[in-house]
């Protein structure tokens, strides 16, 4: 879906939807995945899961793009959930934040514990190439990534400044509620850190989509959502046919 933002230019596509949903058997996992075209080709934003992997390459195939089409593709953290859809894009420079990586390694070496970080997470940044992000690094005059530790000690944003400022948060604010509330309630970082990445966040932006919620954009003192969720869990439990809903969330 286009965001509705002010610019004909302003061009950002929401591929795949992110859902604040988890389940009583764990995480869902399904994040906000981003297309955005920069000055020196297409930007993909986080990638999401092997479950997304079909729909991803539908989603790309509707702005007739295949994965060999993207330039570059920026991972928020290297939670399994943004990024186990790298090897789609082998051909595409990948941009992750240098205390990323760092962290990565050290949970790999069992010196801190995240479960959510892929054990083969090394062999998915064999691509294109890859650029470490310290601090802030522009992509081309509009586009930036700059670091918001916290849910991750490494984990980045992105700004595009078009004719609004969009922010790609990426779980520095996974949603709604973490951007009204100013926390986060899952933080393997350090928890200031985290609360100074939201404030950030709310400061630069005037819209925002997050990890894992619907696009929205500051009004006064709330918010104002400018895309819907429409998801559903369907399964085949006997004796009911295949596809039986189990659940629908609309809002
Ligand atoms: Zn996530």
């Amino acid at each position: 879906m286009r965001i509705p933002i002010k610019s004909e230019r302003d061009n950002i596509f929401i591929l795949l939807p992110g859902i604040p949903a988890r389940s009583a058997r764990g995480f869902f996992g399904y994040c906000s995945v981003v297309l955005l075209r920069s000055e020196t080709g297409w930007v993909l934003f986080d990638t999401g899961h092997y479950g997304d992997r079909e729909l991803l390459i539908e989603a790309l195939s509707k702005q007739r793009l295949s994965p060999g089409d993207i330039s570059y593709v920026v991972i928020s953290h290297l939670h399994y959930d943004h990024c186990l859809n790298l090897p789609l894009f082998p051909q595409a420079t990948i941009i992750l934040g240098e205390k990323e990586l760092e962290y990565a390694r050290s949970v790999h070496a069992g010196e801190r514990v995240d479960h959510a970080i892929p054990d083969s997470f090394e062999s998915l940044l064999t691509n294109g190439g890859i650029w470490l992000v310290q601090s802030e690094k522009a992509l081309d005059p509009k586009i930036s990534v700059f670091e918001t530790p916290g849910h991750t000690p490494g984990s980045i944003a992105l700004l595009f400044q078009g004719a609004e400022r969009t922010i790609l948060c990426g779980d520095a604010v996974k949603n709604a509620w973490e951007f009204m509330n100013g926390c986060s309630d899952m933080v393997l970082g350090d928890p200031k850190a985290a609360c100074e990445s939201i404030q950030q966040i709310r400061k630069c932006g005037t819209v925002f989509i997050p990890g894992h919620d619907r696009a929205f954009r500051k009004a006064g003192d709330g918010l104002e959502f400018i895309t819907r969720i429409d998801w559903s869990i369907t399964a085949q439990v006997y004796p009911e046919s295949r596809d039986s809903e189990l659940y629908r969330l609309e809002a």
